[in-house]
């Protein structure tokens, strides 16, 4: 039976909210849904009203001190894991940035499955992932929106036959701004995304496509493929998440509205396609798909994924960390847009030859990479 018991870390962010929507329909059509406990960073009140008003029996964690908590500090997320994960759970992990990797990990070790949105978790530790979850009884579900529709047309193909996976992307909010008009972008300029709303950081990372760059390396080892094999596209639109390329010439595409709802439940079912949680695309509208290719010149986060995968080790880390940094120096006014890409590649020349093999090693690496890149700043 699948999991209806749920936990979800990052609670008050975009993806956690819109997962207690979801949650809320699900209920509505079967009563045995019910959420076991809920994580956020410092948002304590509006997590309390999340919980007070669909969840009064959920286990509650914060990062900021407060006796409204079950547990509090950095570590609360993990703590949670400890007192509530179990082979019947699933874990939607959505807390943002390398600190969900230690609760993610964790709760496959104890048997959870879990819904992935928190890519960091496989940037970072990708290798570390796939070896917790070959003896765990969890599975793990992709809710990025493009890796879950790969996963969707990959169901029933044999590994052998794929020839090639396409991420799709929008292209942000400066899809056809000239590179030297990018010298000046602001940060409200950049977190003014066409399509999604999201959480500041992704929301820059879609802008710089450094979120594209983390996504090939995410997709990389969900579905065991290597850098040759994978292509992202600009697909203004939104409406073709992913594309499978078949070695007999067939492309197999997953479409649908650009919502979150929609990954979100299908991770949450275990892959199922029963509960409607959004409008159906009418194909009489679909009068035109546009693709195009990214420009390297204008978005060279994409090459940089390339490379870090071809790289291996700790290479993921490290561009997920100098990114997390660069990123709230450039909303903090501290870094010009243009150098966060600089700056995290430079990251990476420093640090990529480093080869982490244990948990222990891969959060040290994290921090010497924070440290390092932060200090570099005027
Ligand atoms: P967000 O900024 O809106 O929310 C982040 C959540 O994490 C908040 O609840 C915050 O309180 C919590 N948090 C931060 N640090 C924490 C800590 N140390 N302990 C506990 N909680 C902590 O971000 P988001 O847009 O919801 O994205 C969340 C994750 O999902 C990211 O990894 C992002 O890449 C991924 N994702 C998001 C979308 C989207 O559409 N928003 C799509 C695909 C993937
Ligand atoms: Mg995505």
């Amino acid at each position: 039976m699948r999991p209806q018991k749920v936990i979800v870390l990052g609670a008050t962010g975009t993806i956690g909210r819109r997962t207690l929507d979801v949650l809320n329909r699900l209920q509505g059509t079967d009563p045995n849904w019910e959420c076991l406990g809920l994580a956020c960073g410092s948002q304590v009140d509006q997590m309390l009203k999340q919980s007070q008003k669909q969840f009064p029996a959920a286990k509650l964690a914060s990062m900021v001190d407060d006796d409204r908590c079950d547990f509090c500090g950095s570590d609360a997320a993990l703590h949670l894991i400890e007192a509530c994960a179990s082979p019947e759970t699933i874990v939607v992990s959505a807390i943002v940035g390398s600190a969900g990797l230690r609760p993610t990990l964790r709760a496959i070790e104890l048997g959870a499955s879990i819904a992935l949105a928190n890519k960091e978790t496989l940037v970072c530790a990708g290798d570390l992932v796939q070896q917790a979850l070959q003896t765990s009884s969890g599975t793990l579900w992709p809710v990025d929106s493009e890796h879950a529709a790969i996963a969707q047309c990959l169901r029933g193909v044999r590994s052998e036959h794929i020839k090639s996976i396409v991420l799709t992307a929008s292209g942000g909010p400066f899809r056809d701004t000239p590179l030297v008009d990018l010298q000046n972008v602001k940060p409200h300029q950049a977190l003014k995304h066409p399509v999604w709303k999201m959480g500041p950081r992704i929301t820059i990372d879609s802008a710089t496509m450094a979120n594209k760059a983390m996504e090939l390396v995410e997709a990389h080892h969900l579905f065991g493929v290597t850098d040759e094999q994978l292509h992202a596209v600009v697909h203004p639109g939104s409406l073709v998440h992913g594309m499978v390329h078949l070695q007999d010439g067939t492309t197999l595409m997953q479409m649908a509205a650009p919502d979150m709802a929609g990954p979100i439940r299908w991770a949450l079912t275990a892959g199922q396609h029963d509960t409607s949680v959004g409008s159906t695309l009418d194909p009489l509208e679909l009068t035109h798909l546009e693709f195009s290719p990214v420009d390297s010149s204008r978005f060279p986060f994409v090459d940089l994924g390339f490379e870090v995968i071809r790289k291996g080790g700790g290479a993921g880390c490290v561009l997920n960390a100098a990114d997390e940094v660069c990123v709230q120096a450039f909303l903090d006014g501290r870094l010009s847009y243009l150098d966060v890409y600089h700056r995290v590649a430079e990251a990476i020349d420093r640090f990529g030859h480093h080869s982490p093999s244990t948990l222990t090693d891969i959060l040290e690496l994290d921090i010497a990479v924070r440290e390092d890149v932060a200090n570099r700043f005027p």
